[in-house]
């Protein structure tokens, strides 16, 4: 008997979630984002789920390696760009897209020899402050990249700091790529999830959404089932232990749940090491054999604690969703003070991954 706790992953809410994506930037092509094995989902899994995706955005070099592996005959976006002259070639050899963002990737495309030229994505920085050039340092970028043999196209890449903050958006990025760029006639991509949900003017010829694939809303005052989005995980596990707690019994480590009454308490095969969070308070919700219920006291490692007393019938073997098709990954995300990002791509390597 295995320890009962599994994530199912919904091939079909991955599908249509990108197809979401597709309709909400109908003139732009869609890259898949699948960085960090696709958001915990699975690289595999989203390849099965999205066969005729535009192209796939990726990270590093051993998840591109596995697109190709998989069959991917679409183009794959390496989105940090390579990491020596080495990857340059192998990126070469695989047909690898390529961000460049700063001078070190510039010199290695001037300086190595490669079996065929790559298409660059030149990553401007304007105003997120992470990787990129200067976005005013666009147009005398552009004319070096073209003079070198191994450059096969450019397109123009940044990213947002605040799409999915509606109070900051992303006019002050928009207007900075566009007044270094409009002139140079070439294709752009701007927006990542909360971008193309929000901003159309972002859309531009490729899209980039991660987040939105995955049924995960990027905004924290719009649900994803507001905005259309399919939940593309459930994270289920069933009760191994039930406790009958008398009035001032307490739970779990600190002892800091307290019962106010009698009440029956049931314990979850699911901990932080499983990937819940361990900061989900009291009240965070659960679903219990379908309905709704709250997770008590401190998570531990392995286990949890949910409150049965309102379901009599509740006991050993019943079924309970930590996040999923019912209770959003979102919901308890913040609870637990974090975004669902996060909980999605901490999902451990020891709990058993089911696809439907
Ligand atoms: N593009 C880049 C460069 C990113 O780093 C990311 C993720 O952080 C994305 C696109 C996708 O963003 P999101 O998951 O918010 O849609």
């Amino acid at each position: 008997m295995t320890r009962p706790i599994r994530a199912v992953i919904h091939t079909a809410a991955l599908a249509a979630n990108y197809a979401h994506a597709k309709a909400c930037a109908p003139s732009s092509k869609v890259f898949a984002v699948i960085k960090a094995n696709a958001y915990g989902h699975g690289i595999a899994n989203m390849v099965a789920a999205l066969p005729n995706a535009d192209a796939f955005a990726t990270l590093e070099m051993p998840s591109a390696l596995a697109l190709r592996e998989l069959g991917v005959k679409q183009p794959i976006l390496l989105l940090e760009g390579v990491f020596s002259a080495a990857e340059l070639q192998l990126c070469a050899h695989h047909e690898f897209w390529l961000s460049v963002h700063d001078e070190r990737g510039i010199h290695w495309l001037e300086s190595t020899v490669l079996s065929r030229p790559v298409h660059i994505f030149l990553k401007l920085n304007t105003g997120m402050n992470r990787l990129g050039f200067p976005a005013e340092a666009a147009s005398v970028l552009v004319e070096r990249l073209k003079q070198c043999i191994n450059v096969a196209s450019i397109t123009l890449m940044a990213h947002f700091a605040t799409a999915d903050d509606p109070e900051q958006g992303v006019a002050a990025q928009c207007a900075r790529f566009d007044a270094a760029c409009a002139d140079l006639n070439l294709p752009v991509t701007l927006a990542n999830s909360a971008a193309l949900l929000a901003y159309p003017e972002t859309h531009r010829q490729w899209v980039r959404p991660g987040i939105s694939l995955y049924g995960s809303s990027p905004f924290s005052n719009k649900s994803a089932a507001e905005l259309g989005l399919q939940a593309a995980m459930t994270l289920s596990a069933e009760v191994i232990g039930v406790q009958e707690l008398k009035a001032g019994d307490t739970v779990g480590y600190g002892a800091g749940f307290v019962a106010a009454r009698p009440m029956r308490v049931g314990i979850v095969a699911c901990g932080y090491a499983d990937g819940y969070p361990r900061h989900a308070p009291t009240g965070t919700p659960v679903l219990l054999n379908g309905v709704r219920s709250r997770l008590i006291g401190r998570v531990s490692m392995d286990m949890l604690a949910v409150d049965l007393s309102d379901q009599p019938e509740a006991g050993l073997g019943s079924e309970v969703e930590l996040w999923g098709k019912n209770v959003s990954i979102d919901e308890v995300a913040s609870a637990a003070g974090t975004i669902g990002y996060e909980l999605m791509c901490a999902v451990a390597a020891r709990v058993p991954v089911f696809v439907e």
